[in-house]
């Protein structure tokens, strides 16, 4: 009877993730659409505005109401899995004490197995909601701010804020040991970047500027041109950062960097999220070597800014829609 009731629970457990998966789904395409009419409506360039206010009021209701339901359902979801570990955490927990203890003394020998295997996803598209697979770049003149948001609808503490601040601010180099990398040739160190900061000013002149000056704010509405949003949500193909740029010939209007799943996120893998995302989010496409940054799954021991990096953001400021130093050629 006992167990009856858990495998019930459990399939109730499941049915409601999947819903949660549904909506999270729902809720991301109310807001891309709205994200898209909005820009529109900022550039003044719908032909017929009056149908604007009521097509958004529409979209910004039924995102409302999508949140509500998705609150809902977590708030049942975290309900029922409390009473499911009420009743089974008397049993095992001291078998999970054990495991935990056996796993911390055999991972002291390898500590550095962090971050590994983050999916990330990244869309080009423009005003029409096509997708547009050129590389695009930001045309701002020389030393316009370049604003970017950080909304935090969670309140994640301000440790985490500073961690994405971090990544795309420092100026601190980490030197890695070509032997250590694996790279050829094998004698020497190479430099990595631990924000986009250091690594940019490191570029002369190019053809277009590359942004160099960020001005960051924390905000719930989302201004300026990169909005990052640290979500609580779990993405439901698995990502865990998504970049989505729109562009308009050349340019790039606005990007949306969506980190999910962000206050379970320990501060080295939340980091090295934002570097990569923000690496698309100035125009970088990914790239084929597994061990750089910008591969679509970041599996490198060494997130961080690389030389190659460094190399293809110049290649897309002076104008090269394709470039591949990072990539295996
Ligand atoms: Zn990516």
């Amino acid at each position: 009877m006992r167990l009856d009731q858990s495998s019930e629970k459990s399939r109730s457990i499941k049915e409601l993730r999947d819903q949660l998966l549904a909506l999270t789904r729902e809720l991301n395409n109310t807001t891309e659409k709205l994200q898209v009419l909005e820009l529109i409506t900022d550039l003044n360039e719908l032909p017929d505005s009056d149908l604007t206010p009521d097509e958004i009021g529409d979209l910004i209701k039924k995102r409302k109401k999508i949140s509500h339901e998705i609150i809902a359902i977590k708030k049942r979801i975290q309900k029922l899995s409390a009473k499911t570990i009420l009743k089974t955490e008397l049993v095992v927990l001291p078998l999970i004490a054990v495991l935990l203890f056996y796993g911390a003394e055999n991972q002291i020998h390898h500590t550095i197995a962090q971050p590994n295997h983050i999916k990330t996803r990244y869309l080009i598209e423009n005003l029409a909601g096509n997708p547009n697979p050129t590389y695009k770049y930001w045309n701002i003149a020389k030393g316009i701010p370049l604003t970017v948001s950080i909304v935090n609808p969670n309140n994640l503490n301000q440790d985490k804020i500073s961690v994405v601040k971090k990544a795309i601010l420092s100026t601190q180099s980490v030197e890695i040991s070509n032997l250590q990398l694996g790279t050829s040739p094998s004698s020497g160190n190479t430099l990595y970047f631990k924000g986009w900061q250091g690594a940019l000013d490191t570029i002369n002149n190019t053809r277009f500027n590359i942004p160099t000056n960020f001005h960051i704010v924390q905000s719930i509405d989302g201004p300026g041109q990169i909005v990052i949003t640290l979500s609580d949500l779990e993405d439901p193909d698995g990502y865990s950062g998504y970049t989505r740029s729109i562009v308009d010939n050349s340019q790039i209007l606005k990007s949306y960097i969506t980190i999910y799943d962000a206050g379970n996120l320990s501060d080295h893998r939340l980091a090295a999220i934002v570097r990569h995302e923000f690496g698309h989010a100035l125009g970088l496409p990914h790239t084929s070597d597994a061990q750089d940054l910008m591969h679509a799954v970041i599996e490198t021991n060494y997130p961080y800014v690389s030389p190659c990096d460094i190399k293809d953001i110049q290649d897309v400021y002076d104008g090269n829609p394709s470039p591949n130093s990072c990539s295996i050629q």
